[in-house]
């Protein structure tokens, strides 16, 4: 179990928890303002970033220092964590209301509208994140008339997420101040400033999965297409034995891997249950 599933979660998996997603906590003016000012102005992440560019030049100590301070400021604001395809659509089966809205890391770095990011809510029509995102006159991702947001059903949403899992893409759970979860996004490493920090630079803003995988070596036809699609660099081929070979130290757990493996080889594995992973977040 992760540090939030002991801090939020009485040792549950926090991101399964409803009241992660209650309304209640979204009267909390400072959690209001706090994703006003995320979703209002997206620029500021684009400095954030430019400036973790910089932070890879610095000397070892500092780098060591601000990488502290920067992991135990955003576990208190924006933190994520992986989640396999399976558990999301758990999340999906006991919310009520969720709304596909554009993510903000593409409109960041790629300058395009892309609709990876899924708001969740237990209130209807999106609840009050949907009240706050439809109040940001001018933001990108919804102005007066909210048409940035668009409302999805459950097996929609599930569909979509399936589509994003042949796609390679990894799913994260988000707060906005934590334990509150606001949404579930679609992840890939070139794209995502979250995933770009946590791995290229390694400065943790996301927890890895609960999960790790594991490749069983007899089904295993070293065909390597589950190396072509891990994200983590978790995955190499070895030669003598024409198979492939995960490094459980490096695996998040996202399960893409699985998803191509036409031998049905690949397994996610408990973190908990493989002690080479167990304390590895
Ligand atoms: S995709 Fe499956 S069969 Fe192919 S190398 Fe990976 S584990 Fe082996
Ligand atoms: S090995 Fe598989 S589960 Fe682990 S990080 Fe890579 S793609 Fe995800």
């Amino acid at each position: 179990m992760c540090e939030f599933c002991l801090k939020h979660a009485e040792g549950k998996k926090w991101y399964m928890q409803a009241e992660n997603y209650s309304e209640d906590l979204l009267s909390d003016l400072r959690r209001r303002n706090f994703i006003a000012e995320f979703f209002a102005n997206p620029e500021r992440l684009a400095r954030d970033f430019e400036g973790l560019e910089k932070l890879d030049k610095a000397p070892g100590f500092i780098k060591a220092i601000i990488r502290r301070i920067i992991t135990r400021k955003m576990k208190k604001d924006h933190f994520g964590q992986v989640v396999p395809v399976e558990e999301i659509e758990q999340i999906f089966g006991f919310v009520n209301s969720i709304v596909r809205v554009a993510c903000v890391c593409r409109h960041v770095t790629l300058g395009e509208e892309k609709r990876y990011c899924y708001g969740i809510s237990m209130g209807p029509d999106g609840g009050k994140m949907s009240e706050i995102l439809r109040g940001l006159d001018g933001s990108f991702i919804g102005g007066p008339d909210a048409e940035g947001l668009e409302a999805v059903s459950k097996d929609e949403a599930i569909s979509a997420f399936r589509d994003h899992e042949r796609e390679g893409l990894c799913h994260t759970v988000w707060t906005f101040r934590a334990p509150f979860i606001g949404g579930i996004c679609n992840c890939d490493r070139a794209d995502c400033l979250a995933m770009r920090a946590t791995v290229t630079h390694d400065i943790p803003i996301m927890f890895r999965a609960e999960y790790v995988a594991e490749i069983d070596p007899d089904r295993c036809v070293g065909c390597r297409q589950c190396m072509r699609v891990c994200q983590f660099g978790a995955i190499t081929y070895s030669a003598s034995h024409e198979k492939a070979v995960i490094d459980q130290r490096q695996c998040y757990g996202c399960g893409i891997c699985r998803s191509v493996c036409s031998q049905d080889a690949i397994r996610l594995e408990e973190r908990t249950g493989v002690p080479v992973a167990a304390g590895l977040w």
